[in-house]
């Protein structure tokens, strides 16, 4: 049985209760893990705060080779690491081995690069005076993360706080903890110190809500759903802690008629579809311009039908199950829903899955046509495979829809006129907008919403100022 891990070792939670993760292709279970609570908690924040000064006061140099030697080792584990994300989640394992694992990697890679290169400023004051700063780790940062991309929103957390002299403990979400206790185990080998990153498996409400409380914890990094966002936000004033939120999304995708169509429309399909839908900035809100409305939803409808669902494992497999049975359930509840308003479904539902994974919680690609922006379909986050196509008039008509939804994490545009795509892309409300492509990511790159899905930007440099705090140092030199 997977157990927390605290100093860098295994250890079972403090009242020997557990809980059990499914496998979602299959639906049975796939293992036992420690229910950690506000005891395990306290354990794994005096163990990382324990470890801070050292970690903070190491040569630059050294935590930069650690985390360089960090993506190494998460290199020379990428199949066990794959298989173990995709039996947890239900992604395809094709993904997990190219994008999931390497891109975790990249992110060690990346952040390592910054350990030597965060400076301060002089600042030119009024005066005699020698006037800096210096960015200083704040201490223990807390990550909770949600189940779509376990390993890749760890790294995203742990890399650049680990980076900055911080350590951290990690919360897995419930449903796909198991990659991230293998990362932990992995970095320990390759030479991260103990208590730098600790990791405490269990509930939201216990283990999650314990973080949020603890009084030694510096910072909250978040990812997941907005509501949580909005609770964890709240608990946290009462001990005065930084948060960042990276929350939920009804992205709009917008194709203009004078783009290259074929390209636009066959890229839609990704942009929903990838990772069964369970994508933050996935591309829900198909916009289509009124003249190449048929034509794009005749090329989606068919890239949705030829992505069937199936074995996660298979690597020819492009379409898993969704991760749970409540989220299962919830998602089909919203087709429901979209039926029931009258949207057309053009195709999709409920999948019964096949080749051993009959129990699986599988549901088809699915396009709505006839949406109208103010369908539950079209204004709330699914996190499933389901895409509205709604048509657009012009450019301010494509921009009012587009921004009339409370998320603002990422936006697409499909066009040849640059002028417009620049324009429109000031215009949008998102934190991220592509422009001829779709969920394109970068270690480099910084990431995060504006509006309703949270503030604070994973990624880049930008992140390095959420972990890190300014101190002033005046000087008189009279
Ligand atoms: P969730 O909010 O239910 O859970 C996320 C994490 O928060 C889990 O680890 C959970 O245990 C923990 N948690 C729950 N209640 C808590 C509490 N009271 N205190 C502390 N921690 C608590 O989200 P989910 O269903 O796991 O994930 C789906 C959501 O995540 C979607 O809304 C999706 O858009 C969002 N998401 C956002 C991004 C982004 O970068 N913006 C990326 C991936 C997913």
């Amino acid at each position: 049985m997977p157990d927390l891990w605290i100093d860098n070792a295994p250890r079972a939670a403090a009242s020997g209760a557990t809980f059990t993760t499914p496998n979602p292709a299959t639906g049975e279970v796939l293992a036992e893990l420690a229910r950690g609570d506000r005891a395990d908690v306290d354990l794994a924040v005096a163990s990382a705060r324990r470890a801070f000064p050292p970690w903070a006061r190491t040569d630059p140099n050294e935590r930069q080779r650690i985390l360089w030697k960090c993506g190494e080792a998460i290199l020379a584990n990428l199949e066990a690491l794959a298989r173990l994300e995709t039996l947890d989640t239900g992604k395809p394992i094709t993904n997990a081995r190219t994008i999931d694992v390497p891109r975790t990697a990249d992110t060690f890679f990346y952040f390592a690069g910054w350990a030597t290169k965060l400076t301060g400023e002089t600042i030119p004051v009024r005066g005699p005076f020698l006037t800096y700063t210096v960015r200083e780790p704040l201490g223990v940062i807390a990550a909770i993360i949600p189940w779509n991309f376990p390993l890749l929103l760890a790294a995203r957390k742990i890399a650049p706080a680990l980076a900055a002299g911080n350590t951290v403990v990690l919360k897995p979400p419930e449903e796909a903890s198991l990659s991230c206790l293998e990362l932990a185990r992995i970095l320990a080998e390759a030479g991260l110190p103990p208590g730098c990153l600790n990791v405490v498996t269990g509930h939201g409400e216990e283990a999650g809500a314990a973080l949020v409380a603890h009084p030694d914890v510096a910072k909250i990094s978040f990812t997941g759903g907005t509501d949580t966002g909005r609770l964890i936000m709240r608990n946290a004033a009462a001990t005065l802690k930084r948060v960042s939120l990276e929350l939920g999304g009804k992205s709009p995708n917008i194709v203009f008629q004078d783009a290259d169509v074929k390209s636009a429309a066959k890229n839609a399909i990704g942009a929903a579809f990838y990772n069964q839908g369970e994508l933050c900035t996935a591309g829900t809100r198909l916009l289509v311009q009124r003249s190449i409305h048929d034509e794009v939803l005749d090329i989606v409808v068919s890239g949705a039908r030829a992505m069937v669902p199936g074995d996660p494992l298979d690597p020819a497999t492009t379409m898993g199950p969704l991760v749970s049975e409540v989220h299962h359930r919830r998602v089909l509840g919203y087709i429901a829903q979209g039926d029931a308003e009258g949207a057309r479904r053009e195709v999709g539902g409920r999948h019964a899955g096949s080749n051993g994974c009959d129990q699986g919680w599988f549901v088809a690609p699915t396009v709505y046509s006839g949406v109208t922006p103010e369908m539950t379909i079209a204004r709330e986050e699914i996190f499933g495979p389901v895409l509205s196509v709604i048509p657009f008039d012009d450019v301010e008509d494509a921009a009012r829809i587009a921004n009339a939804s409370e998320f603002g994490l990422a936006a697409g545009i499909w066009t040849r006129d640059i002028t417009r795509a620049h324009s429109l892309a000031a215009r949008l409300q998102a934190g991220t907008v592509w422009i001829n492509t779709y969920n394109r990511f970068d270690a480099a790159s910084p990431y995060g919403g504006m509006k309703q899905s949270g503030f604070g930007r994973e990624n880049g440099r930008a992140v390095l100022d959420e972990v890190t705090q300014v101190k002033t140092v005046w000087v008189a030199t009279s």
